[in-house]
């Protein structure tokens, strides 16, 4: 259906399996973790015009990639969308809690200048550090918090900030994250899978395996699972036309 974060560049074999992707899911958002995998992957993904690379740089490798800040904010001009990119919080990361900040304002105020990005963040235990550099830059585009783990009051600064969430089987599968959904605006709810970082099974999860999610929604929102579908298609195409 939708996929609007999968490391689809991550999975083996992943050009066999773009006819596939293209096939089963009306449109896929293929986030990356460096601005050079962005380059190799946006060109080895390109013919598929419901297939969309992002340029990211993941704040979990941000001390190793630091480097290739400059290369990512000299392509932003060229790009729609933004992903991965944010910052994560936890203990293990907190070392370069600094870095992953400066990296991310950055990316931020490029995508100011350049009119605005649609954009998909990570902001696992950081979800205010994120809010707030997104205060900040006001004007950097839509933000979509991917696989939103945080406490219900941040939810809440989120939702009148006007971003939009993706969530996936994973996130669906636990109570806090459906409880958290409740609380969504469904007119900014997205579809993800976080694949191949998420397994079904002992398999890396599809693009195209969120059935179990839409299921989810509907009975999160009590809508039988075409008005869901319907709803998503609709979200989707008001985020990108
Ligand atoms: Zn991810």
């Amino acid at each position: 259906m939708i996929d609007f974060h999968s490391h689809l560049d991550l999975y083996q074999d992943s050009l066999k399996l773009l006819p596939m992707v293209s096939k089963r899911n009306i449109f896929t958002l293929v986030v990356t973790t460096s601005p050079r995998a962005w380059q190799v992957t946006s060109q080895r993904f390109s013919g598929y015009t419901n297939i969309k690379v992002a340029l990211g740089l993941h704040p979990e490798i941000a001390n190793k990639k630091a480097n290739e800040l400059k290369m990512l904010l000299a392509d932003v001009a060229k790009v729609q969308f933004i992903g991965e990119i944010g910052l994560d919080g936890t203990p293990k990361n907190q070392e370069f809690f600094p870095l992953q900040k400066d990296i991310f304002l950055n990316v931020l105020a490029e995508c100011e200048k350049q009119g605005g990005r649609i954009m998909s963040i990570h902001s696992r235990c950081a979800v205010n550090a994120v809010l707030d550099l997104l205060e900040e830059y006001p004007r950097s585009g839509t933000a979509i918090l991917h696989w939103f783990s945080g406490t219900t009051n941040e939810l809440q600064r989120a939702i009148t900030m006007g971003c939009w969430f993706s969530v996936g089987p994973a996130m669906i599968l636990g109570a806090k994250g459906r409880e958290l959904i409740k609380l969504m605006p469904r007119e900014k709810v997205l579809l993800e899978t976080d694949g191949p970082f998420v397994t079904n099974g002992k398999l890396p999860i599809m693009p195209w395996e969120t059935q179990g999610a839409i299921s989810s929604l509907a009975d999160i929102w009590s809508l039988n699972i075409d008005v869901v579908k319907a709803q998503l298609r609709n979200n989707l195409e008001s985020l990108i036309s």
